[in-house]
């Protein structure tokens, strides 16, 4: 896990890391980012940390102890996890994981409380929450996540250090996809398109998304060959295939990562001296393709849209 966490997050592992050599912990935390940017991780690591039995010099968790074993388990009693019951985080379920917390203090006076999507907490639940870390008989750490930030409520954002979680970068997010069974040639374009990780997931499991995968290509490559054909393909294939505003968007990112292919494979060939030309062809289709984009956000039909790129890009061949 810990390998994992400074993987993902190193600026918030460092961070973290030095909090802990100064020993300056704080009561919260609201770790905030995208799902699979390493927040449960991140918390685990933090959980050992508070309670590992033999800390190394600078604060980290030995992750070998008693402890820090049971909590990489997920079977400390000490540590208790909250997600939503339903659409929301119930205060009936805080007042339960105070009571576990209790049961257990035989163990220690440290108790750590993890609450998954905090924004679905309603607010007397919160408020229940926070009272605890006054709690006089125990020293309590509690770890607050979120997809969505700006949903969190302020009782909650104000009492709390905001650890911001980044989006990853393409290859670790590639690799976490492909560790959550997403295929590795699904996963290579997912982590091209600048969606988050938990969007990534949802469009592999999508039948039209890994038909783009194929379909978009081919257009590309009759671009590549300067076939008219590239300019029927539009009605025939592509218009069908994405049918919504959201799809559309996919394949003009779908169209730019298959020009970038394109382009990369070109200069692996084995030329030493790219021609300027080339460059400066790929480089005016992309912009042909931002420009679509744009289009596209400004409402212009989708058909329209793409059959002035094809003519636009065919024409540029001649
Ligand atoms: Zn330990």
């Amino acid at each position: 896990m810990n390998e994992e966490f400074a993987a993902l997050q190193p600026a918030v592992f460092r961070q973290l890391k030095n909090t802990l050599k100064h020993q300056r912990l704080s009561h919260a935390y609201l770790f905030e980012g995208d799902a699979g940017t390493g927040k449960r991780a991140a918390a685990q690591w933090l959980a050992q940390a508070f309670l590992c039995l033999d800390p190394q010099p600078d604060g980290s968790p030995c992750g070998v102890c008693a402890n820090c074993r049971r909590i990489a388990a997920g079977e400390h009693p000490d540590v208790q996890t909250v997600a939503p019951s339903g659409l929301s985080i119930k205060v009936e379920q805080i007042r339960q994981v105070k009571r576990e917390l209790s049961k257990a203090g035989m163990e220690s006076a440290k108790k750590v409380i993890v609450i998954e999507s905090c924004d679905k907490m309603s607010a007397s639940a919160a408020n229940s929450l926070l009272k605890f870390i006054e709690e006089p008989l125990f020293e309590v750490l509690i770890v607050f996540e979120t997809d969505h930030l700006a949903q969190v409520l302020p009782t909650i954002r104000s009492r709390c250090q905001i650890l911001h979680f980044l989006p990853l970068a393409p290859a670790k997010l590639e690799a976490r996809l492909v560790k959550e069974d997403v295929s590795p040639e699904a996963a290579r374009v997912l982590a091209h398109l600048g969606v988050s990780f938990a969007a990534a997931v949802e469009l592999s499991k999508q039948e039209w998304f890994n038909e783009a995968r194929n379909v978009v290509p081919h257009w590309v490559k009759l671009l590549e060959k300067n076939d008219p054909q590239a300019f029927v393909y539009v009605q025939e294939k592509l218009v069908k295939l994405f049918s919504d505003r959201p799809s559309q968007e996919i394949a003009l990112d779908l169209v730019l990562y298959a020009l970038g292919q394109v382009f990369s494979a070109s200069l692996t060939g084995g030329k030493a001296q790219i021609a300027k030309a080339q460059i400066a062809k790929a480089n005016e289709q992309r912009l042909c393709i931002l420009n679509a984009k744009n289009k596209l956000a400004a409402n212009v039909n989708f058909q329209g849209i793409l059959e002035q790129a094809a003519i636009e890009i065919l024409t540029d061949h001649k």
